[in-house]
């Protein structure tokens, strides 16, 4: 057992295994983070940070080594098991918000709390006080296509924490927005982190943004250095 909330060892992973076009694209990468602790994972396109992220998350299985959150092994784990732990565990933030353009900022964050067994009004009171936080609560009953694209972002940050994720995995949180909103986007998602205490691995680009983190770690020929 070990207290790390995200905790990879040894991962290795190939694409196209066994046929001309085999791409090794991890080589043993290893990686902790802390509750609590910000982590900036940094490298360029193409050096398997959305890979590792993946791995991170249980949306895709290493070839070889270990994946543990909160000390427990996942890798073992049947695919129920795996699932229920994905949607306990883990929250996901992509590079673009992947909002259900049919419903409001607001039900786009109690939508996945009632599918975790939350009650209707627990899930709204969460979903309101998120969007506060965020400093969007006052567009709650919008549509996504009626909101910024800095907007869009804060609505997908609350919802990737709807559920009150131990670990938080975002790639390129903040890679589709201009400059000024990416920074001021950036701040709000600092802000929520820090007020929930979990862990998050962020993939970026961004330099000053990863300097804003606890750490910066760097994916180079599939390994973390
Ligand atoms: P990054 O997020 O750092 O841009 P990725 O993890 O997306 O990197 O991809 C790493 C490498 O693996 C790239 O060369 C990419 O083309 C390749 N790759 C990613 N997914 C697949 C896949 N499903 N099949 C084959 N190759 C893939």
């Amino acid at each position: 057992m070990n207290d790390f909330a995200l905790d990879l060892r040894g991962i290795a992973k190939a694409y196209n295994k066994g046929r001309p076009s085999e791409v090794a694209v991890l080589r043993g990468a290893s990686l902790a983070v802390k509750p609590g602790e910000v982590v900036a994972l940094v490298a360029p396109s193409g050096a398997g940070k959305s890979t590792l992220l993946h791995i991170a998350g249980l949306l895709d299985t290493p070839d070889d080594g270990a994946v543990r959150h909160g000390g427990r092994d996942m890798v073992g784990l049947s695919d129920r098991d795996r699932t229920e732990a994905r949607r306990e565990d883990v929250g996901f933030i992509y590079q673009f918000h992947h909002l259900l353009p049919e419903f409001t900022a607001l039900e786009n964050i109690v939508i996945p709390q009632l599918a975790n067994g939350q009650s209707e009004a627990r899930a709204q009171a969460r979903a309101k006080d998120l969007l506060a936080r965020v400093g969007v609560a006052e567009r709650a009953g919008h549509r996504p296509a009626a909101l910024s694209g800095g907007e869009q972002q804060r609505v997908a940050f609350c919802r990737a924490l709807a559920n009150a994720p131990r670990l938080l995995l975002a790639d390129e949180p903040t890679g589709n927005l201009d400059p000024a909103t990416s920074d001021q986007v950036f701040s709000a998602l600092m802000s929520l982190v820090r007020d929930t205490g979990l862990a998050a691995l962020i993939a970026t680009h961004n330099m000053d943004l990863a300097a804003r983190m606890d750490r910066i770690v760097r994916l180079e020929q599939g390994r973390v250095v």
